[in-house]
Parts: C-alpha cells; structure tokens; sequence
C-alpha cells in the first residue's frame, strides 16, 4: 500500500464523517467529494487495495444524495424580488397578529431563511431572491426592525466581512424588536453576492 493510497484512505474517511455529521440540506465540499470518491474508485478497481472501494461508494452515494435533496428544496423555493420579501416581513412583523420572533440568515446558496414565530404557528420558510441582494435585505429588515444602531447589526456585519455567517434572531419586546445573533449550524461561510456595490 503507497502513499497514494494512505492519503487516499484517510481523505474518504474525513469526508464520509463530515458527510455525516453535517446531514442536511447544506451540501459539502462537492469537489472533494467527487475527487476523493473517483481516486478511490481507481485505486480499489485498479492498482490499490481493494477496500477502498467501499468508503468511495458510500461517499459518492452519500454526496449524490445530499446534492439531489438541495436541488429538490432550490426548485421548490420560491423565488422572490428583494422589495417584496422585505415589504411582506415587515408589514406582518408590524401588525398584530404578525409574527413574534424573526430568524434570518443567508443560506451560503444565496437563499434566504425567514423562520417565524408567530403566537399560535412556527414556520421555516426560505425564498431565493431575484432582484436585489439577499445580505442586503437581511441588514436592512433587521435595521428597519431593531433600529440601525443596533448592535447585533453592527456585529453581523462585521462577522460576516471577518468570513463568518451569522443567523439574526428578531424578538418582538412591546411595540420593540430586539435583535441578537446566532451562529449557523451548517457552513458558516457567507455567501458572496455578484452584483451588490455593498457586499462584494
Ligand atoms: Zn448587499
């Protein structure tokens, strides 16, 4: 058994853990995946060992698995202009029925999560926004909801232009929001949108 080999085994075992620890609608590192799950096929078709045709197998069925279910849930997504989500979020944030908790996030997809909280209901909802920028529309509900100084405002932008993501959990206290962060389960990478002056 080579190097190759070795390297190989150890790369297919890292990602088939990762692939199952982080079960979701998050897919993983697609490329590694492909690229450890063909040099393994390879070496344990051809001039490996042969037991390393399993874990390439697992991984590849894994990772086919995980990518068909984020297609699934992108095609079923609706898809949105920016002005609208944000018109709609904050006219039922501001009536009275209306929801009482608020989570956004940017998925790293470029989807975004609008999980809800209402008095009798709990929703989690995502749409795809068309026109506009996700990031934009979730600094600017939570601004238009908490207040532009808010300070968990402030620390999302930061964290986010730092390279992490970040959820942000709006409350409603009274008449008041309250807005704090949450770290995200799945990938913290923030998205990058393509065409946002802001957000680069
Ligand atoms: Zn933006």
């Amino acid at each position: 058994m080579g190097v190759l080999d070795i390297v190989v085994a150890v790369g297919l075992v890292a990602l088939l853990l990762r692939a199952l620890v982080r079960r979701g609608p998050t897919p993983g590192p697609l490329l590694l995946a492909l690229v450890f799950g063909g040099l393994g096929l390879w070496r344990g078709f051809g001039p490996g060992p042969g037991w390393l045709l399993w874990p390439a197998v697992v991984l590849l069925t894994v990772t086919a698995g995980d990518f068909l279910l984020a297609a699934r849930l992108n095609s079923r997504m609706p898809h949105t202009d920016s002005a609208e989500v944000k018109a709609e979020l904050l006219t039922d944030c501001r009536s009275d029925g209306g929801r009482q908790q608020l989570t956004l996030a940017v998925a790293p997809g470029g989807a975004v999560m609008l999980d809800g909280v209402w008095r009798d209901a709990v929703r989690r909802d995502a749409v795809m926004v068309t026109a506009g920028c996700p990031v934009c529309l979730v600094e600017e509900v939570t601004a238009e909801l908490a207040g532009p100084e808010a300070q968990a405002l402030a620390a999302y932008r930061r964290d986010r232009a730092a390279g992490t993501n970040r959820l942000v959990v709006l409350s409603r206290r009274g008449d008041d929001w309250e807005a704090a962060l949450e770290p995200v389960r799945a990938s913290s990478k923030p998205f990058r949108p393509v065409d946002c002056p802001v957000h680069r």
